[in-house]
């Protein structure tokens, strides 16, 4: 099976098959009931979208540092974009500027902070195992080094740093419908979508988002009104900052939703589906 009107077929005949009284037992499993009665079949189709890029956090920090460290970030460059898009760095944020301070950390003695060996204490306990001697701190007189911070020029600078974190984004992302759950679990994020199934949505309408979208079908599949849920998603997708959509490629998706009644009246659904392995994919709701 490679093409619309084979997967569209396939699905005619499991209709037929639930017509004639099949797949009773597969939905009453399905929908934990004991029994169940068909009330209608709906041919409905929805929208999922294969999303590939990153989720982008990113947040600022005003940080005091010295001429060494602020040399060394200016220089930083943000890394190569990888495939899977994954990255971690920090840049200095040009929007705010750097103000030149007198070094905060090292006010009590210009230029000597605390020792971070000793923390200022001027001695360290012996670690030969069996001795509780005292030691003179070799790394400072009096607990004072020279500072961490301005390296003892006594000169700093207060900088905004940004941090940014960038991790994979590639999601199906199945426009809300009856099947969504269902759906999801027959296409998880990790599958690519059968290339045979790629769908244009801007072919389906002139005019992004009108109710000429409404009520579309494909191949007798009601698309209902996921078309103009697929457009708002899509534009909310490309005015959020967090998202960078390296790649965004849309896909019908045709399936079969059977409305049903157990034997103590209850209403259920069953969803039946071509998954991604392009296999039969029952699921109750
Ligand atoms: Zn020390
Ligand atoms: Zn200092």
């Amino acid at each position: 099976m490679n093409s619309p009107p084979s997967l569209i077929a396939q699905l005619q005949e499991i209709q037929q098959q639930i017509r004639a009284g099949s797949h009773q037992e597969a939905m009453a499993r399905a929908t934990l009931a004991s029994s169940v009665t068909v009330l209608s079949i709906q041919p409905v189709a929805t929208i999922v979208l294969a999303v590939r890029g990153g989720i982008q956090q990113a947040w600022t920090r005003q940080e005091e540092m010295g001429e060494a460290t602020y040399q060394a970030l200016l220089a930083e460059t943000p890394p190569p974009k990888t495939n899977d898009r994954a990255a971690d760095y920090r840049q200095i944020d040009n929007e705010v500027p750097v103000q030149r301070i007198t070094c905060t950390h090292c006010r009590i003695r210009p230029g000597f902070g605390l020792c971070p060996r000793c923390q200022g204490v001027g001695v360290l306990l012996s670690d030969r195992p069996g001795t509780e001697s005292v030691l003179d701190c070799p790394d400072c007189e009096d607990g004072f080094a020279t500072c961490t911070v301005c390296g003892g020029s006594t000169q700093s600078r207060v900088v905004t740093v940004r941090y940014v974190t960038i991790k994979p984004l590639r999601i199906n992302h199945v426009i809300p419908c009856h099947g969504q759950e269902a759906l999801k679990e027959a296409y998880p994020d990790k599958v690519d979508l059968p290339s045979f199934l790629a769908y244009d949505l801007e072919s389906s309408s002139a005019y992004r988002g009108t109710s000429a979208d409404v009520g579309k079908d494909y191949f007798g599949f009601s698309f209902e009104d996921t078309i103009v849920r697929a457009k708002a998603f899509i534009d909310r997708l490309h005015s959020a900052p967090s998202f960078l959509v390296d790649s965004l490629q849309s896909f019908a998706m045709p399936y079969l939703l059977v409305h049903l009644v157990t034997r103590s009246q209850i209403r259920r659904r069953a969803v039946f589906c071509i998954d991604a392995r392009q296999e039969f994919f029952l699921r109750g709701m």
